[in-house]
């Protein structure tokens, strides 16, 4: 593992500097409660995934918290653009780059003293891809296990936005990961049915038709949305609803996506080989060619020239 880089650039609150200058104040209400959202995109080669999709969405988290940045979505592509540029000289050694944008409340007053800062607390922020800590999961597969923890129910707190409070998955994924280190934690929604894990969405193949499961349960993803626009233009059938156990157990393939994973195929689903056991399998293998070919970048490989 190598030492954390604090030479790059990160934004904050209107200023580009070193991010190991960005100091928030630990009475901010992020850290105190988790009131905050963010939003993560990656780079492919250096430039930056389907931004204003992400900064859409991140708008939409935010709307959703009645949270105001104080910057307006384009503005924060600018930034994001910036981020990369600046941080650029630095990226052969990362790989590539995760690129976050994230805003807290910031500080309440504290009793009857003005907080020094007012108004939210906004950075965007750049950090290497953890590509050889993966590495060997794209190489053999992933294991999935679906934990007891379920996935928070819509009525409680929306799925769909993507806040700073990660707890429910947190937990979830302490408990897959202390029989199974390696494994990744896949919630089931309040109903038994599949919903996602702490960073990613879930899509199942059956008889060659893609299964996924619905927005209402889950973050729509944009890597989610990228493969269904991708299946639209291969032709392979979607289905977004309810998988259950019994669906997901009799799975021909199963695949991961997120912006970080992009598609990344499950060998093992709690405990059991998905489909024959070849991970990914031929409806997988079809989208991540497709993928690779949209984004111009074999991230596949990208991860896999990082194997010890
Ligand atoms: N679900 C959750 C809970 C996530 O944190 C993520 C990662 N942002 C995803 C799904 C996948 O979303 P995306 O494809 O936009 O990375």
């Amino acid at each position: 593992m190598t030492q954390p880089n604090n030479s790059r650039i990160a934004w904050f609150n209107g200023k580009f500097l070193p991010e190991n200058q960005v100091l928030i104040s630990f009475r901010d209400r992020g850290w105190r409660y988790g009131d905050g959202a963010f939003d993560m995109t990656r780079t492919f080669h250096g430039r930056p995934f389907r931004l204003k999709e992400h900064i859409d969405r991140f708008y939409r988290s935010l709307r959703y918290l009645r949270l105001d940045p104080g910057v307006s979505p384009q503005e924060l592509i600018d930034i994001s653009e910036q981020i990369v540029a600046r941080n650029e000289h630095l990226r052969a050694a990362a790989g590539d780059w995760w690129i976050g944008q994230r805003v807290s409340r910031g500080v309440d007053p504290i009793g009857d003293e003005a907080p020094e800062h007012k108004g939210p607390n906004v950075v965007v922020e750049c950090t290497p891809l953890p590509l050889k800590a993966r590495a060997r999961q794209y190489r053999d597969g992933f294991s999935v296990w679906t934990p007891a923890q379920r996935r928070i129910a819509p009525d409680m707190l929306s799925p769909r936005a993507k806040t700073h409070n990660y707890l429910n998955m947190i937990v979830a994924e302490q408990s897959v990961k202390a029989h199974d280190p390696d494994g990744w934690a896949l919630l089931l929604d309040v109903n038994g049915n599949l919903a996602e894990g702490i960073g990613c969405n879930v899509f199942v193949v059956r008889d060659g038709k893609l299964h996924t499961p619905s927005e209402q349960y889950v973050l729509p993803g944009i890597s989610r949305q990228m493969t269904l626009d991708l299946a639209h233009k291969l032709s392979i059938a979607v289905i977004e609803g309810n998988i259950d156990l019994f669906d997901a157990a009799n799975a021909d393939e199963m695949f991961l996506t997120s912006t970080s994973l992009c598609i990344a195929g499950v060998r093992r689903f709690n405990g059991a080989a998905v489909g024959d056991g070849r991970t990914p399998g031929p409806v997988t293998q079809r989208l991540i060619d497709a993928y690779i070919a949209e984004v111009g970048c074999d991230f596949v490989k990208q991860y896999l020239d990082r194997l010890s």
